[in-house]
């Protein structure tokens, strides 16, 4: 099968982008968070069609990107004040909210919820696709169900580069990890539920100190967000994680990497391992940007395991750690 056509950020190729968009198409795109596999949310067809795409299964709710205001007004029923808040501080940007949906969002894309996802991405290539094709867009993150995102069009190629038509190449991705998810589609609280580029901190300061509950009440049937499944962006390769600061054990078993959050971290290790790290100095930041595409470099290595060093659990960190955690998860 022949593989995906890559498009670029002409304004021939946006255009063209958004016209597919709005027929119906699929399109992988770059945003600041990862790259995403972007369907015309309001088409059934469609949506349905990412799901197959990805394998994902049909009790995970997509993420809507719009560009304009107009645009979240037409698929939600109502915006709480605390919505709107954490909006002007955030949006665009990689934060996405929880609202009670409209009449014209699908089941299929909220799985079923009376609620739904929506999010105003800041990649300046993703918002001008946004405005050309003019609809809302449901884009999931653009890799297979459970492994690695994508964070350069060279990892979408990788791993669907044969059921797409369309990858629009953006570069790298700036954050790196998937957005911070609140739920406030209720009065009384604000629910994290997935970690993401912005802190709890970040958010509560913005709602005058309002504690963000990061308690989420699991429902097997019913995850409220697919990130809170326990195993997701796995490697092949197990993984085993190492408390921040410590190093992997003396004698490895077979030939395993290391990767530490700094090289000096790496290069302090016991011998025995094939050595790496996220980041120069350990920048948290840094981390993020590199998580995932080393991830995808090591799983290609054949390693019989990638011991991890974690990061430090705040800021990013907790973000960082959520994600590691679940992909060491067997
Ligand atoms: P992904 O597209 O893989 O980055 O994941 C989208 C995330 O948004 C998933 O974790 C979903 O569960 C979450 N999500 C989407 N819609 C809803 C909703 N209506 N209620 C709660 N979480 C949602
Ligand atoms: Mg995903």
């Amino acid at each position: 099968m022949p593989s995906a056509t890559i498009l670029g950020d002409s304004d021939g190729d946006v255009r063209m982008a958004g016209t597919l968009l709005r027929e119906g198409q699929l399109i992988a795109l770059p945003t600041e968070t990862v790259y995403g596999l972007a369907g015309n949310a309001l088409l059934e067809d469609t949506v349905r069609q990412i799901f197959t795409v990805k394998g994902r299964p049909l009790i995970d709710p997509l993420i809507l990107h719009v560009h304009e205001w107009k645009q979240v007004e037409s698929i939600t029923a109502e915006i709480p004040p605390h919505a709107r808040k954490l909006a002007e501080a955030f949006w665009p940007g990689p934060l996405t909210l929880i609202l009670p949906k409209a009449d014209c969002v699908s089941d299929l894309v909220t799985a079923g919820n009376p609620t739904v996802a929506v999010r105003m991405p800041a990649h300046p290539l993703a918002r001008r696709i946004l405005q050309a094709a003019d609809v809302p867009l449901a884009a999931p993150s653009a890799n297979p169900f459970g492994y690695i995102s994508p964070t350069c069009a060279a990892h979408v190629m990788d791993s669907l580069g044969e059921r797409l038509s369309w990858i629009v190449d953006g570069g790298p991705c700036q954050a790196g990890i998937e957005s911070t998810i609140v739920d406030v589609s209720r009065p009384d609280a604000v629910r994290l539920l997935r970690p993401g580029p912005l802190s709890p901190d970040a958010l509560s300061a913005t709602l005058d100190g309002l504690p963000i509950s990061t308690h989420t009440p699991q429902d097997a049937a019913k995850p409220a967000a697919p990130g809170l499944l326990a195993r997701h962006y796995s490697p092949n390769t197990p993984l085993c994680l190492v408390s921040h600061g410590e190093q992997p054990p003396e004698a490895p078993e077979g030939r395993c990497a290391w990767v530490a959050t700094s090289r000096q971290q790496a290069e302090s290790s016991p011998s025995g391992y094939d050595r790496y790290w996220f980041s120069e100095t350990g920048d948290p930041e840094d981390i993020a940007r590199t998580l995932f595409a080393m991830l995808r470099k090591l799983d290609t290595l054949e390693h019989s395991r990638i011991y991890i060093e974690l990061p430090p659990a705040n800021g990013i960190g907790l973000a960082l750690i959520d994600r590691l955690t679940r992909a060491a998860a067997r």
